[in-house]
């Protein structure tokens, strides 16, 4: 087998050593005869997993004391409601800043429970920036300003935290980050409520974790369905329901991968000299073009074009022959996307670049 690279979106590319240790633990964990996915999420061995993946997640991110940390099911897109839901707190409305696909699923569904102010938008430029926060407009009657810390599939990142603060009034800040989180250290307190779907950057699909300051907890709307009231999953420590139990168990072993790295602070080094490879490249010929404006570019997703398109297909089949897979960019914008996420190693973008530059010299 041909060494294989996958630069999938997500679920995307785990670390090779958390998957050789799974397959080692699979069969019996920790010589309890049991594999982890056999286990009762109350028993003594999984409470054990549960408590580890949490404290290992708090520690990474550093998160205070007053911030509950859930892990749910239903994924980041079951947050577009359960947020609105509990943090409307008897407001009628709430800021949305749009910057492709993701926000506007966020804003489709919190139009269902509040009116939404499109505080920002991007969508006239082809969700090519990150709006500045200086031109962003406020609705004062907001409950909570959304936004969507990475756009996936536009390759757009908020390289900055908004700044909220006001004299007297606490505007609780709220992100999706699906797509970046843990791919740099983080000002949590910054933060009212974040949320991520594990499939990305964390583990494996199923599991969603959700970091929320205490004093947000408690008010949802009437008609909120008990697993919707994120107060009943931290009153429970996640397990009012079975959590995602063998999901959650591989999210530990990919924070003690992390944590061994060094913690997000050499992680992010990583990363920036991945995604470094990869735009010094797009940026120095004429034969391939990112579309997203500099400064607020993705180092977790990277989109890119061929100037000419006719030789996409070819770019595809060629790319996969070398072992680079799932290049193919989504399906509504086209090209190419190359997702670099913490598991991507940088002899993975090493062999995407000398790839691409062999390509384009054959076909200048
Ligand atoms: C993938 C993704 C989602 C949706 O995640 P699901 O777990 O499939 O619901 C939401 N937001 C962002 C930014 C994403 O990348």
């Amino acid at each position: 087998m041909t060494h294989i690279y996958n630069f999938s979106a997500g679920p995307a590319v785990l670390p090779k050593e958390v998957l050789q240790q799974a397959r080692d633990e699979m069969l019996d964990w920790h010589g309890s005869g049991m594999s982890v996915m056999e286990m009762s999420h109350r028993g003594k061995a999984f409470m054990s997993i549960a408590a580890k993946v949490e404290s290992d997640f708090r520690e990474l991110l550093a998160v205070p004391q007053n911030y509950k940390v859930l892990f749910l099911q239903g994924g980041a897109s079951s947050q577009f409601a359960m947020v609105p839901m509990n943090l409307l707190h008897g407001k009628k409305k709430a800021d949305y800043i749009n910057t492709g696909q993701w926000s506007q699923k966020a804003i489709a569904e919190a139009k269902k429970y509040c009116t939404v102010n499109i505080a920002a938008s991007s969508e006239t430029e082809k969700f090519t920036y990150a709006p500045k926060q200086a031109a962003w407009n406020l609705d004062p009657d907001a409950a909570y300003l959304h936004y969507t810390s990475n756009e996936t599939i536009g390759g757009v990142e908020f390289n900055w935290i908004p700044d909220l603060s006001r004299p007297g009034k606490d505007i609780p800040l709220v992100a999706d980050m699906s797509s970046n989180i843990l791919s740099r250290p983080l000002d949590v307190t910054r933060f009212g409520l974040i949320y991520a779907g594990a499939q990305k950057n964390i583990g494996p699909a199923g599991l969603a974790i959700v970091i929320v300051r205490e004093n947000l907890l408690g008010v949802p709307i009437p008609g909120t369905p008990t697993l919707f009231d994120y107060k009943v999953h931290a009153d429970n420590h996640s397990m009012y329901n079975t959590p995602p139990t063998y999901a959650m168990y591989i999210t530990g072993l990919v924070l003690e991968w992390l944590k061994k790295m060094g913690g997000l602070a050499a992680v992010e080094k990583n990363n920036i000299a991945k995604a470094g490879l990869l735009y010094d490249l797009l940026d120095s010929t004429e034969f391939y073009h990112c579309p997203v404006a500099k400064p607020d570019r993705s180092r977790m997703n990277i989109p890119f074009t061929l100037k000419n398109a006719e030789l996409d297909g070819a770019f595809l089949k060629q790319a996969e022959a070398h072992g680079l897979i799932e290049l193919k960019g989504h399906r509504s914008v086209g090209g190419m996307r190359a997702s670099l996420y913490n598991a991507m190693p940088i002899a993975g973008v090493s062999a995407l670049v000398t790839f691409m530059k062999e390509f384009a010299a054959r076909n200048a």
